[in-house]
């Protein structure tokens, strides 16, 4: 696309939605043209300052949203089905890191590719993608090699091993031909036998401030390949989701994967 990408962000003062913001003030390749937040958000209605210099408000609905080439969502479930139903709509391509999506609207946003471009992500960081895509290789390359993920995270994670870590496994799993189901290993302790061949191991640390770490390592005879990835910031996510937007303007109707982004000719 040669003009700027016209986008809108759904979820517009969370988190991420504020790290969008910030990035977007120095990016010139997008313009935001739509900023939806919750009807009780206490933004509806204020300007998207200080980024804007053309009046933009936050919204929280989507009636009066002008023409975008792509909406960016992360929000809540809810929030993304409402998203969902305007990019179907107006045929509008849509990313979203959105998260704890039940089977209803898996169905829905499976169903939406075939009408509009869709890219998801549970992970947005790029790094991530390309360390996924290696594991996937070498996890082929070394089928009898020991496979053990160890996964690093702030002290205030709900939930272990993290998502991040377990989808690495499913790919690994995946590119030799079995399920997570099949060969997982979470926990260890005590009298617990030899490791059985095949099996993916999972080990977890938390503590501090880690922002996320994970390190798949194959282990041979005598040898040992370790593949890792550290973040260090939060921005990284919105940076690839960014990424991600420029790259969907302008596809076709289909699922996208963030793979897909790192694989394209820049
Ligand atoms: P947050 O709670 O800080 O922000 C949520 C935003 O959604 C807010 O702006 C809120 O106003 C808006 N919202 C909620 N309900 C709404 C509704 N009904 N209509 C319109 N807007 C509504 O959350 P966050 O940390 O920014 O994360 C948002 C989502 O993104 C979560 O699901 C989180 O798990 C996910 N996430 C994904 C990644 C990734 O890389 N894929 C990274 C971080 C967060």
């Amino acid at each position: 696309m040669t003009h700027p990408v016209r986008l809108a962000i759904n979820g517009a003062s969370g988190r991420m939605g504020r790290a969008l913001l910030e990035l977007l003030r120095e990016d010139r390749r997008f313009e935001l043209a739509h900023a939806v937040v919750a009807p009780d958000s206490p933004d509806d209605g204020q300007l998207v300052a200080p980024l804007t210099a053309s009046n933009l408000r936050y919204a929280h609905s989507w009636s009066a949203a002008p023409v975008v080439d792509v909406v960016i969502d992360f929000s809540s479930p809810a929030a993304l089905s409402a998203a969902l139903d305007h990019c179907l709509q107006h045929r509008v391509a849509l990313v979203s890191g959105t998260t704890g999506v039940d089977a209803v609207l898996e169905d829905r946003l499976t169903d939406a590719g075939h009408h509009m471009a869709i890219l998801r992500a549970a992970n947005f960081s790029l790094g991530v993608a390309l360390l996924t895509r290696l594991l996937r290789d070498a996890a082929a390359a070394l089928p009898a090699w020991d496979l053990e993920i160890v996964e690093a995270h702030h002290g205030r994670k709900q939930d272990a091993p993290s998502g991040t870590a377990l989808a690495l496994g499913r790919a690994a799993a995946d590119a030799r031909q079995t399920t997570l189901e099949a060969t997982a290993v979470y926990s260890r302790e005590g009298q617990t036998g030899e490791r059985a061949d095949g099996s993916i191991g999972f080990a977890v640390v938390r503590g501090g401030d880690i922002v996320g770490e994970h390190t798949a390592m194959l282990i041979g005879s005598g040898e040992r390949l370790e593949l890792s990835h550290r973040a260090t910031d939060r921005s990284i996510f919105a940076r690839g989701a960014l990424q991600a937007a420029g790259w969907l303007a302008g596809q076709k109707a289909g699922q996208w994967q963030l793979e897909d982004v790192i694989a394209a000719p820049r």
